[in-house]
């Protein structure tokens, strides 16, 4: 646990060690000696993981009086693996969390995973080699329990890895009875308040996966397809209407043909019968403004399964519905002699015998935009499957009202959902055929089809296995037959706010909880899980299910493209949590701003490493200068009131960006001061001093940066935190340590310390260039300029970090230029003099700067050569002159306005 804190040696070896110190930095710049120190990340990270583990640090206290901060925590999907995007997402909220935590909120961030769904079934069935229809319902679901639950412990250890500060102690996960109980339990009040019911509509399908697919789980892929032109006779003559179709396997269900009202060549069809091909049938011709009279021939023939359009065409005409695709996506007996092939085998028979009768005409190539699952990408067909569904569309405007109740981080994510809102058409279809997933409590009669649902009291519950309420059909007396559907993921998902405030587990905790304090999520599931779960508070509640919702983007690989597996360019965060430590990689986490995606970039990775190891060193140094917690500051300092005003300044401003989840700017607020303010300036300035002032400044400003840095870099500031402070400040860890407060600011102060800093950073980098050692002592150096005399109160402080005997400052001098040499160009002078060049060069040197003041005249310096008068033009020779002030040569440094004048 903590190191030996250095000040329980004795007192003497701590002052003569100081003592030491101090000498040892009068001759080895401060730099020099942080390299000597090595951060070791890793085992550093270990023990502070352990510690924080053992001694319960984020454990949230439902009792605790404090105000209660709610994260209603993305339960991660147990697919196993950690990649980039949730080491970052999860980053992000751990910096709430933190911050939070720190401001004396009571803090709920539960460890919580979701275990769920067809993911984990296409999985199992991959592995396994089999569908769902192969192995008894329990079968099936244990293979997929252990599959999923495979993975938790890894995944935790992820988290631990990571220093997320998710609390075990409320652990959740989502396929666990108590989980699915509450997810039965709202839908048992949805069902008794009237607002689900079963409906033979039509649906999105996926027969693959032989479920149905809400319109979030549709994915659209381009793709290219034939347009077949396809002959359709018209009745009683021998002419023809050309149709243009890309499933001529659908003909089968075709039941009418409709053209543009507006289409005047067309006009003459409208009323005639046609007859389809292959099939003999009579079909009427319509006339639909929806048709497109530019597409194909501009006749459109429509079907009682096909596309979205087809379905709309079906409900305004009243057609009857046929169902030409199974379930398992293959013709069924209205296909005719296609019955039983799979959709694509069909296509491809019926083009062969349209071609050989000549019903078909030509094929072009055409672009097309294919519906797919999101799941296995397998096309997704229209299909009248008979589904439970929640009342969605009427509820439009109250979810649009609760999402305005909500602030949203970032703002412009709003946007989304009230697109998405306002382009919904069906309702959300709640039910799905599979088996992995909470099974919905109802009970239907054989007889007449009547629903029972479960009772409160019952849930949770299996209907395929446990009995209905009531032992008969209330209506007609018939048998009840238990429920084989699912419910969709986002159903249990979206209940995770009222799951995590206790609803119906304990009614004054959920008083207390709900709404929570905020959601965290990424913008792709606005449409799913942060829409169904307004949908579901408003629905239940009432209200909205939480005060804030924080999005954040995707991580893309360095270049800036999505990360695939296909592609090759998945980054594993895992090698990057080993060789740099997380407190690196939660430094780039923290780079990235909301609400847009950022590509990974390896270089911050390593900026956070350096800062880390920055931090650590700092700390290094700057806890040697007190042995116990100043409490009396003394008089301080004009560097001590720039630094504290500085430091103070910083804590304002990081606060307020930690207020709205602006991570990457109070990072870039906090980062800013530590390097330049406090270890590139004040810690060089303050080397050679150990009074009150200093000791008091540095355990303040630094103490209150490490807090501040330590949402984002949990282990580093631990480290520091336990070694230099923990035992003056009396708490288990920094995380639980209260968030630092300004001290003051002090304008004038932080006017005068940034010229203070300026001045001697000037003078450090003087001394340099000069090759000077950079404690060389110099004699006497004068501060000119207007603002010169104001910058007095700092003297003391130039004088020491710059090593001045004698500091003035003025606001005006008189600086001379002193002529002191004249010196000839030999390079011109050779081959322009030839033989005389040497005599000239002669006189040159025996001229003293007066005299050779006196004999310069416009056209040169009038010379006497070899007893001859010449003029020397001024290509021939320079003078070399240097800058006095009262007579002394000195140098200047120019700052802007002040002009730092170095005697020498
Ligand atoms: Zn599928
Ligand atoms: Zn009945």
């Amino acid at each position: 646990m903590p190191h030996t804190p250095f000040q329980t040696l004795p007192q003497v070896s701590s002052d003569f060690f100081r003592f030491l110190l101090i000498t040892f930095f009068y001759i080895i710049p401060i730099n020099c000696l942080f390299k000597m120190s090595q951060y070791d990340s890793i085992s550093v990270e270990r023990r502070w993981q352990k510690m924080w583990k053992e001694e319960e640090i984020y454990r949230f206290d439902p009792d605790s009086d404090k105000p209660a901060y709610s994260i209603d925590n993305p339960p991660r999907y147990t697919s196993g693996s950690l990649h980039l995007g949730h080491a970052t997402g999860y980053s992000l909220i751990d910096f709430a969390a933190r911050y939070k935590r720190m401001k004396g909120y009571n803090v709920f961030f539960p460890l919580c995973f979701d275990v769920n769904g067809t993911p984990i079934e296409v999985k199992v069935e991959k592995k396994h080699n089999i569908t769902k229809l192969d192995l008894p319902r329990e079968e099936y679901r244990k293979l997929c329990s252990e599959y999923a639950n495979g993975f938790i412990d890894e995944m935790t250890h992820h988290f631990e890895i990571l220093g997320e500060s998710m609390d075990p102690s409320i652990y959740y996960q989502t396929d666990a009875p108590y989980y699915r109980r509450i997810t039965q339990m709202s839908f048992v009040e949805l069902f008794n308040r009237g607002l689900v019911y079963k409906g033979d509509f039509p649906v999105n399908w996926c027969p693959r996966c032989m479920t149905a697919l809400a319109d979030a789980e549709v994915d659209h892929k381009d793709n290219t397809t034939k347009l077949n032109f396809v002959k359709f006779a018209i009745a009683g003559s021998d002419s023809h209407v050309m149709i243009a179709t890309t499933r001529p396997e659908l003909i089968c269900t075709c039941k009418v043909v409709a053209v543009h009202p507006d289409d005047k060549e067309k006009q003459h069809l409208v009323g005639k019968d046609l007859i389809t091909p292959v099939y003999g049938r009579r079909i009427k011709v319509i006339a639909d403004p929806k048709v497109d009279p530019g597409y194909g021939t501009g006749n459109v023939m429509i079907c009682t399964i096909g596309d979205k359009d087809d379905l709309e065409w079906v409900m305004k005409y009243h057609l009857e519905m046929e169902k030409g695709i199974d379930e398992t996506g293959k013709m069924t007996e209205i296909a005719g002699k296609y019955a039983g092939m799979p959709v694509k085998e069909a296509r491809e028979a019926i083009i062969r015998d349209l071609k050989e009768t000549g019903a078909l005409v030509r094929q072009e190539e055409v672009p097309q935009q294919v519906s797919v699952c999101w799941r296995c990408s397998m096309p997704v067909e229209y299909l009248q499957v008979p589904q439970w569904f929640l009342k969605t569309i009427e509820l439009k405007e109250q979810v649009l009202g609760k999402a305005d109740e909500i602030k949203w981080y970032p703002e412009f994510m709003k946007i989304r959902l009230q697109d998405w809102i306002n382009s919904l058409e069906w309702d959300w279809v709640l039910s799905r055929q599979r088996i992995f997933a909470t099974p919905i409590p109802v009970w239907e009669c054989d007889g007449c089809g009547e629903a029972v649902c479960a009772t409160e009291e019952q849930c949770y519950v299996d209907p395929t296995s446990d009995t209905p309420p009531v032992d008969k059909c209330r209506k007609c007396g018939g048998k009840l037959i238990g429920c084989t559907d699912v419910f969709d993921t986002w159903m249990d998902s979206s209940g995770s706010s009222l799951y995590n405030t206790f609803w119906k587990r304990d009614e004054d905790l959920h008083k207390k909880f709900f709404p929570m304090s905020m959601r965290p999520q990424s913008h792709d599931i606005i449409r799913t899980w942060a829409f169904y779960s307004i949908l579901r508070s408003g629905q239940i509640k009432q209200s909205r299910p939480w005060d804030d919702i924080m999005i954040h983007g995707f991580i893309m690989a360095p270049d800036g493209t999505p990360m695939h597996s296909s592609v090759g360019n998945v980054i594993d965060p895992i090698p990057i949590l080993e060789n740099y430590g997380a407190d690196a990689l939660r430094y780039f986490a923290a780079s990235c701003s909301l609400g847009t995606d950022h590509a990974f970039r390896e270089q911050d990775v390593t900026r956070g490493k350096k800062l880390s190891n920055k931090i650590f060193n700092i700390g290094q140094f700057v806890g040697r200068f007190f042995d116990g917690k100043p409490v009396a500051a003394g008089e301080l300092r004009e560097s001590d009131r720039w630094i504290i005003s500085r430091y103070s300044q910083t804590v304002k401003a990081a606060t307020g960006y930690l207020d709205v989840y602006q991570f990457d700017r109070a990072l870039k607020e906090v980062e800013g001061f530590i390097w330049h303010d406090l270890a590139d300036n004040y810690i060089e300035m303050v080397k050679a001093r150990s009074d009150p002032a200093v000791r008091y400044t540095l355990y303040n400003v630094f103490l209150g940066s490490i807090k501040m840095m330590a949402p984002f870099m949990p282990h580093v500031t631990e480290d520091v935190y336990q070694e230099h402070f923990a035992a003056f400040e009396g708490a288990k860890s920094i995380h639980i340590s209260d968030w630092p407060a300004p001290i003051f600011v002090d304008e004038e102060a932080i006017g005068i310390g940034n010229s203070i800093t300026e001045i001697t950073s000037a003078i450090r980098a003087w001394k340099s260039e000069k090759k000077m050692p950079l404690n060389a002592e110099l004699s006497k150096v004068e501060i000119i300029g207007e603002g010169a005399p104001a910058l007095e109160k700092g003297a003391p402080d130039i004088i020491e970090t710059s090593k001045i005997k004698e500091l003035i400052f003025l606001k005006k001098a008189e600086l001379k230029e002193e002529v002191t040499a004249i010196k000839p160009i030999h390079s011109k002078l050779g081959p322009a003099f030839k033989g005389q060049a040497k005599s000239i060069v002669l006189a040159l040197s025996a001229l003293s700067p007066k005299d050779a003041l006196k004999m310069m005249t416009k056209d040169g310096l009038e010379l006497e050569v070899d007893g001859e008068k010449i003029t020397l033009a001024q290509e021939f020779w320079e003078t070399q002159k240097r800058l006095t002030l009262d007579g002394k040569a000195v140098e200047t440094i120019q700052l802007g306005n002040t002009l730092i004048v170095v005697e020498i």
